[in-house]
């Protein structure tokens, strides 16, 4: 049995974190580091840093950082342990989880039951569809469709006859606990608790995450009855809001292209998958989330809306505007001929014909502004009404230079100059005028204009970047000059590893401080790079020493108290000192 301990170790070193990320969140050089867009917050600049050497990521907008399990537990929403077993699945590590808290063991039980249940639930549909006599009404349907065998198998659908309890009978003989599959909502319990299949008479379109594991299902009616669709309900390992249906299928196209296309429904996806077009994901009927963009963005993707060209579609387009300026990724629309989705759209004048509206599809603003202006006349209050519509949007974006961007071009689509514009903005209360700058979260890095101060951070920086220097600041006693509790107990790591390893790796320091402070101050250490070029090295030191020279005084004054004779002596040594170092001697002040 391989322990947690050395599992950990083994995969750390077959796993490369630039490589693993990258699959998530387009990277790009930058230095030693690769930085990309932060798939953990709403971030604008590039912010999410991850580095190879180190085998750690750090961002510094949200402060989420760590290693290759921290990303997969984050990302995936998955317990350590999980993670553990994941990665060492995908890297082939051989790995028999020991010790977990109980706590994870429950949690982690509890969720690979869930699965286990769907996977079961997922292969009696499938197998179904292809049974002659009950999955003919779901072969007929999907022959209708156009969907041909390979996409079935591809996307794995199945049947659910019109029946009670098949499924149910199914779990039964595979030993499933009847109260898990209610939990994981293929199986519903009645009044007067009578149990029986959740989906009868559908096509089924297993919902399958990024792992390829199947979280849920979809179902779909063959005939005209409701509910037309039917989602599996929110379940500990399905949330409908932040799920993309086809996501893994369309995740290295959206790569390659660096474009997504956001549909509504599973048959629109499936559709233009089959068309050939493969960066396709659509959501479960809901109107696109914060986390949906935060998702598809880590992809570094221009995000394309298909909608319907009725009156709810362009709503939806416009309420999507907001999440699209604060998550700082841009957004087209198309919007289809009245009469079409996607799928029908596609089945009847092919992908060319598609693939010429994603190309002419207008900005999500552009579009936004279309909207307001197509239902009034060009008057001065039709124009105040575009106004009043866009300003609090316009206040809502976060970065400056989008901001001014939008500021130009709402000016030329309506008659009023960029001042009134900003005038505007000034007035309302979050009060985002031009003067607003943003706050760069990110520090820069040596060379750069950086004041030097030095801080504890300073001194932090100072240590992991040259660690020549980590032998004169230990004889300094320098932890007396920093006040900030996390960033002293990184400096008595440092001291007390020096001398007692070969060498003071990271990894090894970042496992052994206790507090996620600490271990995020050091992770924002290396990752900012050396504030300090070569020959700045030797000034921070001598800056550092007389600093805590000058420390040492002032206890000694302190401490000196009405003791004349001592306070004297003091006195002196502080003339002597200064008249060296070629400084005005120090005046008492009283
Ligand atoms: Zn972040």
């Amino acid at each position: 049995m391989v322990s947690d301990n050395s599992a950990k170790e083994e995969l750390k070193r077959a796993i490369d974190i630039v490589e693993l990320i990258g699959r998530y969140v387009e990277l790009r050089k930058v230095g030693r580091n690769y930085v990309g867009r932060c798939p953990f917050h709403g971030d604008n600049d590039p912010s999410f840093n991850v580095n190879r050497e180190k085998q750690s990521f750090h961002c510094f907008g949200c402060k989420k950082g760590g290693d290759v399990f921290s990303f997969w537990m984050d990302y995936h929403g998955t317990t350590f342990p999980e993670a553990m077993r994941d990665l060492a699945e995908k890297y082939g590590i051989p790995y028999t989880p020991s010790f977990y808290s109980p706590e994870e063991k429950k949690k982690s039980r509890a969720r690979r039951s869930l699965f286990r249940i769907n996977e079961i639930s997922a292969k009696y549909f499938e197998h179904t569809l292809e049974d002659p006599k009950k999955g003919a009404p779901g072969k007929t349907y999907l022959d209708r469709r156009k969907i041909p065998p390979d996409s079935r198998a591809a996307y794995r659908l199945g049947f659910a006859a019109d029946e009670w309890d098949g499924l149910l009978k199914q779990l039964k003989k595979a030993g499933v606990d009847t109260g898990l599959a209610v939990d994981a909502g293929v199986i519903v319990r009645g009044n007067g608790g009578k149990l029986y299949d959740r989906f009868r008479g559908r096509v089924i379109f297993p919902l399958l995450d990024q792992r390829n594991q199947v979280v849920g299902f979809g179902g779909r009616v063959l005939d005209a009855s409701v509910p037309k669709y039917l989602n599996t309900p929110e379940t500990p390992v399905f949330h409908k809001s932040d799920f993309l249906y086809g996501l893994p299928a369309a995740a290295p196209g959206i790569r390659n292209s660096g474009r997504v296309i956001v549909v509504e429904g599973y048959m629109d996806c499936i559709a233009l998958q089959c068309h050939g077009l493969s960066e396709v994901v659509a959501t479960l009927g809901t109107s696109l989330s914060k986390s949906h963009i935060r998702k598809l963005k880590g992809y570094g993707s221009e995000v394309f809306l298909v909608f319907d060209a009725d009156e709810a579609g362009k709503k939806a387009a416009v309420r999507s505007l907001p999440l699209f300026l604060n998550e700082g990724v841009s957004a087209r629309v198309v919007v289809l001929e009245a009469g079409y989705d996607p799928d029908s759209y596609v089945n009847a004048f092919g992908l060319d014909a598609f693939t010429e509206h994603i190309e002419h599809a207008p900005g999500l603003f552009d579009f936004f502004i279309e909207q307001q202006a197509e239902t009034g006349d060009g008057s001065v209050e039709q124009n105040v009404r575009i106004l009043e519509a866009v300003l609090p949007l316009l206040s809502s974006i976060e970065n400056d230079m989008q901001r001014a961007l939008y500021v130009q071009r709402i000016s030329q689509h309506i008659d009023v100059t960029e001042q009134v514009l900003w005038d505007e903005l000034e007035k309302r209360p979050d009060g985002r005028g031009r003067q607003n700058t943003v706050t760069r979260r990110w520090i820069s890095p040596a060379g750069g204009t950086i004041e030097k101060r030095f801080d504890a951070l300073h001194i932090l920086n100072l240590l992991v970047h040259h660690p020549e220097t980590i032998e004169t600041l230990k004889s300094y006693n320098c932890t007396c000059l920093i006040e900030d509790a996390a960033v002293r107990d990184i400096l008595v790591a440092i001291f007390q590893l020096y001398g007692e390893e070969e060498q003071c790796s990271f990894d090894f320091l970042h496992d052994r401080l206790e507090s996620e402070e600490a271990r995020r101050h050091l992770r924002e250490a290396y990752f900012e790079g050396s504030r300090f070029t070569g020959d700045e090295v030797d000034l921070a030191l001598a800056e550092i020493e007389t600093k805590i020279e000058n420390r040492r005084l002032a206890e000694s004054l302190a401490g000196a108290g009405h003791d004349l004779e001592a306070l004297n002596r003091v006195l002196e040594l502080k003339r002597l000192r200064d008249t060296a170092a070629g400084r005005p001697p120090a005046t008492v002040q009283s």
